[in-house]
């Protein structure tokens, strides 16, 4: 029985490639329309399919394909991964050596799909924790937007012939941009990337801040429904503002709403905590994200606590915090699908889970990241003025093969879903498998990790020692 395995290389029709005959020949026609006829000693089942992946096995016997065969669609396209390794250019000879040998392919079933986020670097006045790049320079925003888009025209082939289905606007304050000024952004982003109909298009918002329309996500930064504690912080709004910044949304027609929310915060009792969830929900939003406070470096509120200001927060009473949160929301209908966040059912963040799942995405902006879906990490200078003179330049860093089973084993443990022990073992090799299995062992037993559909997951009672967890399974 003769199958056809179709292989999508950017959607591009002279870029398909085609496998067929099970335990026979197969054949690939690339781009150039060379047919090659190479040996096939067996196709196995489908190993595993992901929303954007199948992933199969095959084992081939021997014809070498002659270099001059080998077509960028070969080498660009097209991931084989053999024993871990990931192997970018199939012109390497050993992959077809002469030698039987397992290989494993990897199918999109899509055009890769990709998240793009701006960064907009700007604040009226700089909150007491914040360590983010941004700056109260807000007169410069005309010029920014212009050379923001300049940035964004000039990398548009990072993404060639692939699909963007999140956008985010992240700041500083994108709020402070006027309707015109976001509108030219997503503008400049539609007329150089292929965005999908269907986009999660996410502004942030402070509450003060006017609504900004052609969204239709909000992510909303509260952090706290207390006006002592938001005075402390040095917020512009006040708790009553916040609540009918939401109202405001909804009337707008705003139908995903996010808000952020922190605990922890010097001197907040069980009781203001409790106000705050009460609050939160109450005003019928569809996704909250709650993060403990941190003291960063170079933040006021850091230097007030080494002053001894104020006190950081004991460690049982945020632990609390934290569950008594995972406790509301559970109650709430709200899933708690990543460690700092909750949303009800179909209201995840599919840009920030595109991060978890390691998927590419662009960043544009001083200090926006930038990652390809495979080593590379491009990171642009968190410096205003350097980005007006050259917003083109950035560095760039290649991450090891530990560095990216690393960031799988901390990602997926993150998140609801947990690590796929199958896909683990496609891009690391089963020794790698083995050793996540081996060190996850203990946990297992203890119930801290449970092991269900080839997922390895963190229990709820694990979650707040997860960073220890995670540690004992990095290479
Ligand atoms: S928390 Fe937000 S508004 Fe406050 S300084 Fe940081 S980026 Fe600006």
């Amino acid at each position: 029985m003769a199958l056809i395995f179709r292989f999508f290389f950017g959607g591009q029709a002279q870029n398909y490639l085609f496998l067929w005959g099970m335990g026979g020949t197969f054949r690939h026609l690339c781009r150039r329309k060379h047919p090659q006829t190479l040996k096939c000693s067996h196709v196995h089942a489908r190993m595993s399919e992901g929303e954007h992946e199948r992933v199969y096995a095959f084992q081939t016997e021997g014809v070498r394909v002659p270099k001059r065969r080998c077509t960028r669609s070969w080498q660009k396209g097209f991931t084989l991964l053999r024993s871990g390794i990931e192997v970018e250019n199939l012109c390497q000879t050993h992959i077809f050596s002469g030698k039987r040998r397992t290989f494993v392919a990897v199918k999109r079933n899509h055009r890769y799909m990709a998240g793009i986020y701006v960064h907009i670097p700007f604040c009226r006045s700089r909150c007491a924790y914040c360590d983010f790049f941004s700056t109260t320079r807000e007169g410069e925003l005309p010029h920014y937007v212009e050379i923001l888009c300049r940035e964004m025209k000039e990398r548009r082939d990072e993404f060639a012939d692939t699909r963007v289905r999140t956008i985010y606007i992240g700041g500083g304050t994108p709020s402070l941009l006027s309707a015109t000024q976001l509108q030219r952004i997503l503008d400049c982003i539609s007329a150089n990337y292929a965005v999908e109909e269907e986009a999660e298009v996410t502004v942030e918002m402070n509450p003060d801040d006017r609504f900004l329309p052609h969204v239709n996500r909000i992510s909303l930064g509260i952090q706290t429904f207390d006006d002592d504690l938001l005075r402390l912080i040095r917020r512009r709004h006040d708790s009553q503002t916040a609540v009918c910044a939401v109202k405001r949304l909804q009337e707008a027609g705003i139908r995903n709403i996010s808000i952020d929310l922190i605990y922890g915060l010097p001197g907040q009792t069980m009781a203001q905590w409790e106000h705050d969830l009460d609050t939160a929900f109450s005003l019928g939003i569809q996704h909250l994200s709650a993060y403990a406070l941190s003291y960063e470096t170079g933040t006021l509120l850091t230097r007030w606590r080494d002053e001894g200001r104020v006190a950081e927060t004991d460690e049982e009473i945020s632990v609390a915090m934290y569950q008594r949160l995972c406790q509301r929301a559970r109650e709430a209908g709200f899933e708690h699908y990543e460690l700092s966040n909750f949303a009800l059912p179909g209201f995840h963040s599919r840009h920030n889970s595109s991060y978890w799942t390691g998927e590419p995405y662009l960043g544009f902006g001083p200090g926006a990241h930038s990652y390809d879906g495979q080593r590379t990490r491009r990171v642009n200078e968190a410096d205003l003025d350097a980005y007006f003179n050259n917003p083109l330049k950035g560095s760039f860093e290649r991450l090891s093969t530990t560095e990216l089973y690393d960031e799988a084993v901390m990602c997926g443990l993150r998140t609801r879903r947990g690590i796929d022990i199958k896909q683990l073992a496609v891009r690391f090799g089963d020794t790698q498998r083995a050793y996540l299995l081996h060190m996850a062992e203990p946990h297992l037993r203890t119930g801290r990790l449970v092991l269900t559909d080839n997922r390895l997951r963190l229990t709820e009672q694990a979650i707040m020692i997860s960073d220890d967890i995670m540690s004992d399974l990095m290479a």
